[in-house]
């Protein structure tokens, strides 16, 4: 159990100011007449997954082409480009990126397009390879040249040599997956169709839906229900799918692994509620971490206050399980963009108060337990917890719906360094201190892996939390 009661002043930590905490999402669709137009709302839908960078590579009769930018899909693709208006394809990939591996520039945006053999492939990927380090300098001295610095080049170069050496494209692609570690939910397209593909363990989400004839893909599920199609199944750990043109389908194991290792982050924070993720859903999930952590860390307060978005529904599921009154009182400025939120160390208190804004007649007098979804480096939760107690609050109580993050993750999640974790370097009683919370508590591991009810829990992933990592990472 992660819990104590502390209320003291302390000054011990000033971090950098916010964690960044999203990656990547991607969307595909074969056999549809306006699939650039799909992908194209496909992205809305999953932009919360990466605001860096957006792009969307189309084919149609033989022909392909992709557009890609840096921004938010809005900025992107306000619309299709006026080229593409008259011939929005009847394949298209799309992906929305946040750099957790390489840099925020638009040579790493995706879909990342290349001629391989006589085709023109674009591939569009989620995850990262926890053996990219190792892969990028063994290909670096034996003559590769890469033109970004992210993990899908890699794969690619993989499969160039392997089709070099005689091997047919699409089983090259196959040879290259099967030779990485990590993380990937991948999509790749050229002008004969589309192959698919999620690596072993099964990391991140990846899954396929019916839109009349044609057959989508999503990181998540709320893409689906934006475009009016119907969620099928999720596509399997290891498991590669192609799909013709005209949406024929054909799928095989190409990698198997007893262990799988879903990302329990999805759950907790990354995912949007609305969204089915490992066929679980991540609404009732979260509501649930609420309803557990209050069983295991009550509180006396006067009022369940979510910290916008990422806390509310472990909010009302602590409300609901403790019967005290929810209630939101605090704004989020949905307006501020994110360079707004990243400044330097100076505009920080400024910067929490842009986004997040105490509303006083909610919490004047009262005793407050704040609900969050975790505490990465700690500075923020400290600014939250001091403008909570300027605006009137008496007591404020945390509640953070995961365990202590302690590890780094290397499978496509931007966790900072441990040192940088505050739970890596502080007790939980210390964090409290330093945030100068009355109170802290966190979700116990055991209590969190008995949300998930679809899936066995020792299928997750949790070595974030826990420090067990079910891939190695191989960083030389
Ligand atoms: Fe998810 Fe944490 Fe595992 Fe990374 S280490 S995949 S964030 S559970």
């Amino acid at each position: 159990m992660y819990g104590v009661a502390s209320r003291n002043i302390s000054n011990l930590i000033i971090l950098e100011f916010i964690m960044i905490k999203e990656h990547c999402g991607v969307f595909g669709i074969v056999n549809h007449p306006e699939a650039a137009e799909i992908t194209r709302l496909g992205l809305f839908a999953l932009q919360h997954r990466g605001q860096e960078s957006a792009g969307i590579f189309k084919c149609i009769n033989g022909k392909c082409e992709l557009h890609r930018g840096m921004g938010l899909v809005a900025d992107v693709f306000p619309k299709l480009p006026r080229e593409w208006r008259d011939s929005p394809g009847t394949m298209a990939i799309g992906h929305v990126r946040y750099s957790t591996a390489g840099k925020s520039v638009i040579t790493n945006a995706q879909p990342f397009a290349v001629e391989f053999d006589k085709w023109n492939l674009a591939v569009a990927h989620n995850g990262t390879l926890s053996d990219a380090p190792r892969w990028r300098t063994h290909l670096k001295r034996t003559g590769a040249i890469f033109q970004g610095d992210f993990d899908t080049e890699i794969i690619l170069h993989l499969a160039a040599r392997r089709h070099r050496a005689g091997q047919p494209p699409w089983e090259a692609f196959e040879y290259a997956l099967k030779n990485v570690e990590g993380a990937y939910s991948i999509l790749a397209l050229y002008e004969k169709g589309m192959a698919v593909a999620r690596d072993p363990y099964g990391f991140r989400p990846l899954a396929m839906g019916r839109l009349g004839k044609a057959v989508v893909f999503s990181s998540e599920t709320c893409a689906f229900d934006m475009i009016g199609a119907k969620y099928e199944r999720e596509v399997e750990p290891g498991e590669i799918i192609f799909v013709t043109e005209s949406g024929k389908i054909k799928s095989h194991c190409f990698s198997f692994s007893k262990r799988k290792a879903y990302c329990i982050f999805e759950l907790v924070y990354f995912s949007r509620p609305d969204s089915m993720v490992f066929n679980e859903s991540v609404y009732a999930t979260r509501k649930r971490f609420g309803a557990v952590l209050a069983d295991e860390h009550p509180v006396d307060a006067d009022l369940i206050v979510p910290i916008p978005d990422s806390g509310m529904y472990a909010a009302l599921g602590y409300s609901e399980r403790s019967g005290i009154p929810f209630d939101l009182g605090i704004m989020r400025n949905h307006y501020v963009g994110r360079t707004f939120i990243r400044p330097s160390a100076d505009d920080r208190k400024t910067a929490v108060n842009l986004k997040l804004n105490p509303i006083k007649e909610a919490i004047k007098g009262k005793r407050i337990c704040l609900v969050e979804d975790s505490i990465v480096r700690g500075n923020t939760s400290r600014e939250r917890v001091r403008t909570l107690r300027e605006n009137g609050a008496k007591e404020v109580h945390m509640r953070i719906s995961c365990p202590p993050h302690i590890q780094p993750c290397y499978y496509g999640i931007d966790f900072p360094s441990s040192d940088e974790l505050i739970a890596s370097r502080y007790s939980v009683d210390e964090i409290a201190k330093i945030i100068d919370a009355d109170s802290l508590s966190y979700l116990s591991l055991d209590g969190m892996l008995s949300c998930v009810k679809q899936t066995c829990p020792k299928d997750y992933c949790h070595a974030c939390f826990s420090g067990k990592y079910p891939v190695k990472p191989r960083l030389k």
